[in-house]
């Protein structure tokens, strides 16, 4: 497991989806952009888990900014797009874990997408 997520943006350390962009590990790869890159999780915890980053190394969502905004909606609507290429017409969940206390693990800004199961809420 990599370390918690740092507060400050310039502590920004290259990560394993640093690795995935760059092909320099692979992944399963889903969808992709100029600015943003979709792949399958590697510990999947529903039948379909996405996982939805930009290619900017943001670590977390709190260290977005304002220059950031137009980002922001693109990866969102980026979900939307994977969600509907991979069929999933039943609805399904979209994740951000912010920082240690969120359960981030890995220190890139990633939206996770599970479905394929009905969610329960409140997650734990
Ligand atoms: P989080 O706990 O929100 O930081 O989520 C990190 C996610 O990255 C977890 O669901 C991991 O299973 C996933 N993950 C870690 N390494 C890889 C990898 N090499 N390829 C795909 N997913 C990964």
């Amino acid at each position: 497991m990599e370390a918690a997520c740092t507060n400050n943006m310039s502590e920004t350390q290259d990560t394993i989806f640093g690795k995935i962009i760059r092909r320099e590990i692979p992944a399963d790869i889903v969808y992709e952009d100029d600015l943003a890159l979709a792949f399958k999780d590697i510990n999947p915890q529903a039948p379909v888990h996405i996982l939805v980053i930009p290619k900017e190394p943001i670590p977390k969502l709190a260290d977005a900014g304002d220059q950031h905004q137009a980002l922001m909606g693109h990866l969102l609507l980026t979900v939307k797009r994977v969600a509907e290429q991979v069929g999933l017409t039943n609805g399904y969940r979209v994740a951000i874990n912010n920082g240690a206390y969120g359960g981030q693990t890995v220190c890139h800004l990633h939206l996770h997408i599970l479905g394929g199961r009905q969610m329960k809420w409140p997650p734990g």
